[in-house]
């Protein structure tokens, strides 16, 4: 269920119960009923759903709603407000400083946008004036060195890689320090990503990690992965200190639900937004505006 639809089924689901002339339990109920189906469907975690039904229960009082008080406009505010809760794991992430050298890590599955999104990070991050450099410390999938340095040498973004050394952990390290020595002030760690959660994966973005120091270890999510977001999230929380997530490809047919698993798996806010394939088809995210267009 993209976006739009999910904005609609929430807003009929109130409209139909402002419709009814006696505001009871039961109507309450039916309607929360109907938004927790549509968040379901729009892969947001059963967990996650089940609480928020729980809160919003506690927040709007039935009295309030039979005094007559705007009922579409109380509840609209209390599933606002839930969502927005759901997303803002309460402390920002960490936010490199101009002009003093900072490692930002990347992990994520593979074809999850990441080396996609390296790129789009630097890209950004160049525009406003930032000296971002790319490390490619995928050294298990053939062909990833190459995509970085073409998406690298396109934007004009310093790179380092290796075709011949087979230690991931090797590379981080070398292209880190070979960065820091040229003054640049984001030093963008792209990792490896496999094709599924496995054990060696984890152990490796351990080691990398542990080797490099990140100031800062950003999760990539396809928003597409459905109810898998809050394991995979999680699965990486627990090798290495996610401190931020970003979520692809959230145009087409994104689902927003994964969004909320994933910085409820993590405790970590969503930063950015992938929005397509091209260099500066990336969004800031900000809670706000993003649960309102949820809402519809
Ligand atoms: P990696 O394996 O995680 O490094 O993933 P890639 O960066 O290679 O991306 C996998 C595919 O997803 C590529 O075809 C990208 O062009 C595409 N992709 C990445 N981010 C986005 C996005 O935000 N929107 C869309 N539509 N495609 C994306």
């Amino acid at each position: 269920m993209v976006l739009a639809q999910l904005g609609g089924s929430i807003s009929r689901a109130i409209q139909q119960m402002s419709n009814a002339t006696i505001i009871d339990e039961k109507v309450l109920n039916e309607c929360l009923n109907e938004i927790t189906r549509a968040l379901l469907q729009a892969d947001v975690q059963f967990k996650l759903v089940r609480e928020m039904q729980t809160n919003i229960k506690k927040i709007v009082n039935l009295d309030d709603l039979a005094a007559g008080h705007n009922k579409r406009r109380i509840i609209q505010q209390a599933i606002f407000n839930e969502l927005c809760k759901i997303l803002d794991p309460g402390k920002p992430s960490f936010t490199p400083k101009k002009g003093k050298p900072s490692v930002i890590m990347f992990v994520g599955l593979q074809g999850s946008g990441k080396t996609t999104t390296c790129t789009k990070y630097a890209y950004y991050h160049q525009k406003k004036g930032w000296k971002p450099a790319l490390v490619c410390a995928d050294t298990f999938r053939a062909g990833a060195f190459d995509q970085l340095k073409q998406n690298a040498t396109k934007a004009k973004i310093p790179f380092y890689g290796s075709y011949t050394e087979s230690d991931p952990v090797r590379i981080a390290v070398e292209g880190v320090e070979t960065f820091k020595k040229e003054n640049c002030d984001l030093i963008i760690v792209d990792t490896s990503g496999r094709h599924k959660q496995e054990a060696a994966l984890f152990e490796e973005m351990r080691q990398v990690s542990e080797a490099t120091n990140p100031d800062l270890v950003i999760f990539v999510m396809d928003s597409s992965i459905g109810q898998a977001a809050f394991d995979q999230a999680q699965a990486f929380k627990q090798s290495v200190s996610v401190g931020a997530v970003i979520v692809t490809k959230m145009d087409g047919h994104a689902k927003g639900g994964g969004a909320l698993s994933a910085v409820a798996a993590t405790k970590s806010p969503v930063i950015f937004i992938g929005t397509g394939e091209h260099m500066d088809e990336f969004e800031v995210f900000d809670v706000k505006p993003f649960v309102s267009r949820l809402l519809g």
